[in-house]
């Protein structure tokens, strides 16, 4: 009996995590929408907008509605049923730490260029052919490395996500491990796009996060949750 109540409660699982993924799906194809309506400088007051929800729960626009997050799934997904194993081995875990910090370079990048151009001391060709091209074009390239590593323009090149990152540090509501729960299985860290250590930690603190819950949806035994 007991073994069919696992089962039961399994398949209940997957069914609710489905569901999730399904209200995942439409919210980053009106992220989409709103994308190729309004163009790509929305994508920078979609996520000013959000920040009232970031700063209770983090940079949720990252994980729920970003479509550049929907193209690095879908992207990825290929990249893990062609490369199987070899998924998300390019970058060893010794470079992806220091290589987290490099989207926070894009980002100053950026607002440099920006205010050099304000105070008219790059003129606009530079601005649309350095600037605004090489950023796109950095956008584009990592999104197709997803096909090798998970998220990997969210995780080293997207300057939005470094700006929303930040509000890791002061959201209200984080993911905490209950110790007494957890049985230390591990499918929080495998599944974290993010690669974050979270079977490590008792609360999530890491600037890396993009609020997905995928660890939440996923822990066997419900020990995270969000408080
Ligand atoms: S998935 Fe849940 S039970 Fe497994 S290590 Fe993570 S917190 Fe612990
Ligand atoms: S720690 Fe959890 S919520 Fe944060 S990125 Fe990883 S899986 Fe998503």
């Amino acid at each position: 009996m007991k073994v069919a109540g696992n089962i039961i409660s399994r398949l209940q699982k997957i069914e609710k995590v489905e569901k999730v993924e399904r209200f995942r799906l439409s919210l980053q194809l009106i992220g989409l929408a709103i994308f190729i309506y309004f163009g790509s400088q929305s994508t920078f007051y979609v996520v000013l907008l959000s920040v009232p929800v970031a700063l209770l729960f983090g940079p949720v626009y990252c994980g729920w509605m970003c479509p550049r997050g929907m193209f690095q799934n879908i992207i990825g997904s290929m990249g893990k049923r062609v490369l199987g194993k070899r998924y998300n081995k390019l970058i060893p875990k010794r470079i992806h730490k220091p290589l987290l910090y490099f989207r926070y370079v894009v980002l100053l990048f950026l607002l440099t260029a920006l205010v050099l151009y304000e105070l008219q001391l790059i003129d606009d060709s530079l601005m649309e052919s350095v600037v605004i091209d090489g950023l796109l074009v950095i956008m584009v390239v990592s999104i197709l490395l997803s096909f090798f590593v998970d998220r990997a323009a969210c995780r080293y090149f997207c300057k939005e996500g470094a700006a929303a990152s930040l509000t890791n540090l002061v959201k209200i509501r984080k993911i905490k491990r209950d110790a007494s729960l957890c049985n230390s299985c591990g499918i929080c860290d495998r599944v974290c796009p993010m690669w974050i250590d979270v079977s490590k930690k008792d609360v999530v603190r890491d600037t890396a996060c993009i609020s997905c819950m995928k660890c939440v949806q996923k822990c066997p035994v419900d020990a995270l949750r969000v408080e």
